[in-house]
């Protein structure tokens, strides 16, 4: 009888962290208020999380893989710093640029399957939270249901919004997202809606 985890899939810069642009220095980072508490609340209620996030810094040799792992480091120390709950469990980056067209910058789906050897998981059972469009088609390419993809307003969320209004209008079955303030929002509303 093989495990397999809930996981919430977490991007990075603009969910957690605010974002100025390819972080790759760790004393730039900052997190995003209510973070730490959303991700340990996230933690409480039994979920695997793990950040996925494109590190086009690293192709576009704007940093180095070790300036963008010591970036990653510091985040999650900063977490834990804040609330000692607020364990991320894993992080899986990208290191190309756009024109390697790798599988596994987002929106492709590769990053996943790096989880999932380490993680077994049921998308159906999974979340995943972002503050671009292209984090939630990741999401729908690795088969989280529409109503566990959540759009925050940070980062570039809110121009993603009404980017998203404007293909609304032309398409109008395009799938809408759950769209919240913030990590924090996003995690209380994923609690609200598991009982385990
Ligand atoms: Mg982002
Ligand atoms: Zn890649």
């Amino acid at each position: 009888l093989s495990v397999v985890y809930p996981i919430v899939f977490l991007d990075r810069d603009g969910t957690i962290n605010f974002d100025p642009g390819y972080i790759c220095e760790p004393e730039k980072v900052e997190i995003i208020n209510g973070v730490a508490e959303g991700i340990a609340m996230l933690k409480q209620a039994g979920f695997i999380t793990v950040i996925v996030t494109n590190q086009s810094a690293i192709g576009r040799a704007i940093g180095t893989a070790s300036d963008v792992e010591a970036t990653n480091a510091e985040i999650l120390r900063r977490l834990i710093i804040e609330n000692p709950q607020a364990k991320v469990d894993g992080v899986f980056y990208c290191p190309h640029s756009p024109e390697d067209r790798c599988e596994c910058r987002k929106p492709k789906t590769k990053l996943a399957e790096f989880v999932r050897a380490k993680w077994s998981f049921n998308a159906r059972e999974c979340w995943v939270i972002g503050d671009k469009l292209r984090d939630l088609e990741f999401g729908a390419g690795i088969g989280i249901p529409k109503h566990q993809r959540i759009l925050v307003r940070t980062g570039t969320g809110i121009e993603e919004e009404s980017r998203l209004n404007c293909m609304m209008l032309e398409k109008p079955s395009y799938e809408h997202p759950i769209i919240v303030d913030n990590l924090k929002e996003a995690s209380k509303h994923i609690v609200s809606k598991v009982k385990r």
